[in-house]
Parts: C-alpha cells; sequence; structure tokens
C-alpha cells in the first residue's frame, strides 16, 4: 500500500518548524539579506528550539531523525528564509560524511559535541578551480610522521568562518582522480587553518560564503574518513543523502513565493478588475501549484529512498533538478505577476528570486543532476520492454 499521510510525530514537526520559520525568521530575513550579517541569534535559537542536527542519532545525543523529517524541516525553513536555512542545514551537510564513513570514536567525538551546544561543521570539498567535477580536487595530502598534511584552498565554503569543524576533501595524488580523494575531519583551529573573508553575494546573504586556505595543516592519523581513496564515494554519498533536502527548500522557496503573488492577486487591480480575474494569472498560479506539488512528491520520494535504501543517488537527482528548476521557474513568474512591485525591495519576490538561484548552483547544478540522470538512463536503467518488436509489421494478430 501506498500511504501519502504524515505520521503524527512528522505533522508535529513540520508545525514547529513552520512556527520557528513564520515566528523567528521571515520577520528578520530583509534586516540580514540587507547586512549580510550572520543569523547567529536566529540559528541558536533554532538550535535551542531542537530544529537543528537533526540527523544525528540518538546515540550520539541526536534526535536520529532520517532525510523524511529533515525534508519537512527544511521546507517549512526555507519558506522563512532561504540563506538562514542554508546556514543551519550545512551542519547536515558537513556532518553526513561522518555519518557516512566515521567509526565510533569520530562519531563520539565530533557528532556529539554538536548536539550539547550551538556548534558548526562545513563541508568543505569545493576550490576555485572545481566545484562540478569532484574527482579533480587539487588539494593535496601527504602521510608524514604519523600525520596527514593539508595543503590547498577552498572555496565557497558555507559557514567557513565560524565553523568550529570542517570535513575536508583531498587528493594524495590529483592526476589520480577519484582514485586517490580521501575525507578528513579537521579541527578549524589547527594551525594552517585560514578563512576568507565572505564573499559578497547575489542572494542567500544571510548565509555566509568564504574561502578555506590550508598551508601545512597536521590532521591526525584517526581523523581519516573511511580509509585513504574513500574521499570520492563518501563525497557521492554525501549527495545522495542531502540532495532531496535541497528539493525541499526549493519546495519551500516556491511556496513561498506563489503564496506572496496568491495574496497580490487579490488585492491588486487593472482595468477595472482584480488581477486575479485574469485567466492569463490564473493559469501562472496553477502551474505554480503543479510544479510545488511535484517537487513535494519528488523530494519525499528521494528523501525516503534515502531512508529505506542505500542509493538514493537517482531520485535524488530527479528532486534536485526538478525542484530547483521549478523554484527558478516559480520565483520569476511571481515576481512578474508583482509588476513593478516584484522588482524593489518593498516586497519579498525579488530576495526570493535572488534566492531562487543558488538552488540551480550548489550541491551539484542543474548540469551535473542531468549528466547523472542521462547515464542512468543510458547504462543503469532497467527497460521495461526488454525485446521491443519489430515496429513495422503488416501481419494482423491470429490468437
Ligand atoms: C553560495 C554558495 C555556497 C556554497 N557552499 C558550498 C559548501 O559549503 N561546500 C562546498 O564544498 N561547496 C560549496 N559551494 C560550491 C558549489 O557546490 C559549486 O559552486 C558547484 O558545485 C558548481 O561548481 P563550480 O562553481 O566550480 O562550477 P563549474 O563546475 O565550473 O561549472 C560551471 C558550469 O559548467 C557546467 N558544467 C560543468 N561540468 C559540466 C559537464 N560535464 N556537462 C555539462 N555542464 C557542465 C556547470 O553545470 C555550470 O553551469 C557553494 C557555492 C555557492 C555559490
Amino acid at each position: 500500500m501506498i500511504d501519502f499521510s504524515l505520521t503524527k510525530e512528522q505533522t508535529d514537526l513540520k508545525e514547529r518548524a513552520r512556527h520557528f520559520a513564520q515566528e523567528y525568521m521571515l520577520p528578520y530575513a530583509h534586516y540580514y539579506d540587507k547586512t549580510g550579517e550572520f543569523p547567529r541569534p536566529i540559528i541558536q535559537k533554532c538550535w535551542d528550539e531542537g530544529l537543528m542536527n537533526l540527523g544525528i542519532p540518538k546515540d550520539y545525543g541526536g534526535p536520529g531523525l532520517g532525510a523524511v523529517e529533515q525534508c519537512i524541516v527544511v521546507e517549512e525553513m526555507a519558506a522563512g528564509c532561504a540563506g538562514m536555512t542554508t546556514s543551519i542545514y550545512v551542519n547536515s551537510l558537513g556532518a553526513e560524511p561522518i555519518l557516512v564513513a566515521g567509526d565510533e570514536a569520530q562519531k563520539e567525538k565530533y557528532l556529539r559535541p554538536l548536539t550539547e551546544e550551538l556548534k558548526f561543521i562545513s563541508f568543505a570539498c569545493s576550490e576555485p578551480g572545481m566545484g562540478s567535477d569532484v574527482a579533480g580536487i587539487k588539494t593535496q595530502v601527504e602521510k608524514k610522521n604519523g600525520h596527514y598534511v593539508l595543503n590547498g584552498s577552498k572555496f565557497w565554503i558555507t559557514n567557513a568562518p565560524y565553523a568550529d569543524y570542517f570535513t575536508v576533501f583531498a587528493s594524495l595524488d590529483p592526476s589520480q582522480r577519484h582514485k586517490a580523494l580521501c575525507a578528513f575531519i579537521v579541527d578549524a583551529d589547527s594551525p594552517g587553518l585560514k578563512t576568507g573573508r565572505p564573499v559578497e553575494k547575489m542572494g542567500h546573504r544571510a548565509s555566509s560564503t568564504s574561502s578555506v586556505i590550508l598551508r601545512d595543516v597536521k590532521v591526525p592519523e584517526e581523523n581519516i574518513l573511511g580509509g585513504e581513496g574513500m574521499g570520492f564515494l563518501i563525497a557521492m554519498s554525501t549527495f545522495a543523502m542531502t540532495r532531496p533536502a535541497i528539493g525541499a527548500f526549493a519546495t519551500g522557496l516556491a511556496r513561498a513565493a506563489m503564496e506572496y503573488a496568491r495574496e497580490y492577486v487579490n488585492k491588486r487591480e487593472a482595468f477595472t478588475k482584480k488581477l486575479r480575474e485574469f485567466e492569463a494569472i490564473q493559469f501562472k498560479l496553477a502551474e505554480m501549484y503543479m510544479k510545488i506539488e511535484a517537487s513535494r512528491l519528488l523530494y519525499l520520494r528521494a528523501a525516503w529512498e534515502a531512508d529505506t535504501s542505500g542509493d538514493s543517488t537517482v531520485p535524488a537527482s530527479v528532486a534536485k533538478a526538478f525542484a530547483t528548476d521549478a523554484a527558478m521557474w516559480t520565483a520569476s513568474e511571481a515576481l512578474q505577476i508583482h509588476g513593478g512591485y516584484g522588482y524593489i525591495d518593498q516586497y519579498p519576490l525579488e530576495k526570493i528570486f535572488r534566492d531562487a538561484k543558488l538552488y540551480q548552483i550548489y550541491e551539484g547544478t542543474s548540469e551535473i543532476q542531468r549528466l547523472i540522470l542521462a547515464r542512468h538512463v543510458l547504462d543503469g536503467y532497467d527497460p521495461a520492454m526488454e525485446t521491443l518488436p519489430k515496429w513495422v509489421n503488416m501481419e494482423p494478430p491470429d490468437f
């Protein structure tokens, strides 16, 4: 039987997240977007409310919730402020490599503290010269006197200046590409590790993004995740678990855009009629609703797969690619419905439009999701029609 309903616990969690988004995020979203300040008070409140680090297992002090529950929370929060939600959710991205490949001691040492007080863990994979091509990582790691030593630079690392820990990806030999990648847990106060000034961004301005410079950073041997050469697999497994949430982010943002548009068409008049009376406007709202409903089903399906099967790569790419394109379209059309008011900062649509764009870029661009899906259709997909009959057939059936 297929059941599309949420459990009582999931419904309660959704209500808590919705309340948090409306009470503590939305009223301050404009302020943090304008100033670009790091919204620490909001994130602290989120932590206090128990709405952060949701995937950390109970054994390490967390609530041990699955991808489905995390996505439900993320949809609500992204409807409040996309940038704040990115900074909140990045702890889950940063911690995921430890959940995927960490041993008991690593989990105890690095996951438990995240549940005891507000601490930040960032995911440091991308570099100035690469983002999509994870196997092309240039940050180098060498083993020396019982330590690993890291040298290189990371770029676009969310929350980097505030991070207590990083999960860092580096290569033993860049010419060996994915075979030589390793993943490490690195303490932010390690000598030789520096973070750059936050970069000015188009959207998600409430989330902080900067470089991380690694100069002869010594990492204890026991901080490697899963062993040498496991980095690529760990990165891909991490994305398979976290990409459904990007679908949920996009769904939340699109839902907010549609709701603002819905409110506006009920008030604004043109040609002596309310905008809601024009069929061209109604069709835009209908299209938004269809896309949002489909996005939600897709991210829930992907999250369910992440929780139940070992590999959610394909449904996660479907959800991420579809929902993020849907959000960009919805944000654009909702802005259009607001006319000139959509373009100025006295209404939320111009921020929503700027925020929407990032979803098509981070955690694997829309093109990378399509590459994954094209490979699946060509090489991984199990066709329903095993032997295709000859198409041109002039004989009627004789059964
Ligand atoms: C605000 C922000 C926050 C971020 N946070 C983090 C973070 O916390 N941690 C982290 O590690 N990274 C982070 N990133 C980096 C992000 O994941 C990368 O920007 C993203 O993966 C794309 O990489 P790139 O920018 O190097 O683009 P490139 O890989 O250079 O791609 C450029 C363009 O070419 C396309 N392209 C590339 N290869 C192909 C191909 N084979 N076929 C077709 N098209 C292709 C891409 O889709 C894209 O359109 C963040 C980025 C931003 C902007």
